[in-house]
C-alpha cells in the first residue's frame, strides 16, 4: 500500500519513520515544500529500514503521490511571535488550501489522514476544502492523548495499557474530556478493578493522571522543543487500521453530524476505522460532568472552526 505524507518536518517523518519501522506501508512518499528536507528525511528513514522491513520510502512531487490509498497532512507554519491563534489558522488554512487541490489533483480516491495543529480544526478546514465525505477525512484527534491515558492507568494499576480501555473524547487540546466512568481494565469497571488489586483511584491519583494527560504536550515542548515521535506512532496505528481494514475502535476526529447536542462539529469519539475511512461512531455512556465538559469541548472547537477564513 502507497502512503503519502505532505509535510517532512517532525511530525511527519516520525509517521515515516513508524510506517517503515513496522512494515506497514509497501512505499512512502514524502513531500514538503522544502525539497531538500524531504530528501534527506527520505534518505535518513531508508537508511534504517534494511535492518527491519521492505519499505521503499523516497521523496517526490505531488505528481508521485499517483495511486496513494492515504495520504497524511502533516504541512503547516509555526506561530509568529505576536501571532493570534486565529492568524496561524488562517495561514495554516492556506496551506492546505494549496495542499489539498494538489493531492487530490492526482488522487482523488485517497483518504485524507490530518495530523497539523490545532487537528479538529484543520480536520474541519480539510473537510470543506476537500469536499470528500467526512468519514474519508480523519484527525489523528485523540488518539495521542488515549495513548497517554492508558499508559498512566496502567501504570498505576500494574497491567499493560493494551488492557486498559479507556478514551480521550472532545478536543486534541486544552478541553479534552478523559472519560473515566466508563473506563475498564479487561471486561472489569476501573473502579472496582482498582479497589482489586489495592491501588484506588483517589482524588488524588485522578487529578495526577489528568494532569499527565493534558499537559504532556507541554511537558515535552519545554523539554526538547516539540512533540513527534508519539503522534508519528499514533499515525501509523491509524494507517495500519486502514491498511488491513482492521476495524479497529480508536479515538480519531471528523466532522460529524451532532455531538451531544452540537451539529458538524470535529472532535474525537471512538470510532470504527477500516479501509473505508472511519466505518462507524461510538458515543460513550458518559456521567453527568463529563457531558458537559465535552459541550463545552464541542462549542469551542464549533467556534474556532466557524471563524476559520476559507
Ligand atoms: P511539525 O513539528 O508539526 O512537524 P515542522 O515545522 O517540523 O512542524 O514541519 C512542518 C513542515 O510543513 C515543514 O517541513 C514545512 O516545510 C512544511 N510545509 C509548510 N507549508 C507547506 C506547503 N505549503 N506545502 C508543503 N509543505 C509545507
Amino acid at each position: 500500500m502507497k502512503v503519502g505524507i505532505v509535510g517532512a518536518g517532525m511530525v511527519g517523518s516520525a509517521a515515516a519513520y513508524a510506517l517503515a519501522m513496522q512494515g506497514i506501508a509497501s512505499e512512502v512518499v514524502l513531500v514538503d515544500k522544502d525539497a531538500d528536507l524531504a530528501l534527506a528525511q527520505a534518505e535518513d528513514i531508508s537508511h534504517a529500514v534494511p535492518f527491519v522491513s521492505a519499505t521503499t520510502v523516497r521523496a517526490g512531487s505531488y505528481r508521485d503521490l499517483d495511486g496513494t490509498f492515504v495520504v497524511v497532512l502533516a504541512a503547516g507554519v509555526n506561530q509568529k511571535p505576536g501571532e493570534t491563534r486565529l492568524e496561524l489558522l488562517g495561514r495554516n488554512a492556506a496551506v492546505f488550501r494549496e495542499v489539498v487541490g494538489e493531492v487530490l489533483a492526482v488522487s482523488p480516491d485517497t483518504l485524507l489522514l490530518i495530523a497539523t495543529n490545532p487537528v479538529d480544526v484543520m480536520t474541519h478546514v480539510a473537510t470543506r476544502l476537500s469536499g470528500l465525505p467526512a468519514r474519508r477525512v480523519i484527525g489523528s484527534g485523540t488518539i495521542l492523548d488515549t495513548a497517554r491515558f492508558r499508559s498512566l492507568l496502567g501504570r498505576h494499576l500494574g497491567i499493560a495499557p493494551q488492557s486498559v480501555h479507556a478514551y480521550v473524547l472532545g478536543e486534541h487540546g486544552d478541553s479534552e474530556v478523559l472519560a473515566w466512568s466508563n473506563a475498564r481494565a479487561g471486561s472489569l469497571a476501573l473502579v472496582s478493578f482498582a479497589d482489586q488489586v489495592g491501588k484506588p483511584l483517589t482524588e488524588e491519583v485522578r487529578a495526577a493522571i489528568d494532569d499527565g494527560v493534558r499537559n504532556a504536550a507541554y511537558k515535552i515542548i519545554k523539554g526538547k522543543g516539540s512533540t513527534y515521535y508519539g503522534i508519528g506512532a499514533g499515525l501509523a496505528r491509524i494507517i495500519r487500521a486502514i491498511a488491513l481494514d482492521q476495524r479497529d475502535i480508536l479515538s480519531v476526529s471528523i466532522v460529524t453530524p451532532e455531538v451531544v447536542g452540537i451539529p458538524e462539529v470535529a472532535l474525537s469519539i471512538p470510532r470504527v476505522i477500516g479501509a473505508a475511512g472511519v466505518l462507524s461512531d461510538l458515543m460513550p455512556e458518559l456521567d453527568v460532568a463529563e457531558v458537559s465538559a465535552l459541550v463545552r469541548s464541542a462549542t469551542i472547537l464549533k467556534e474556532s472552526a466557524d471563524s476559520v477564513p476559507l
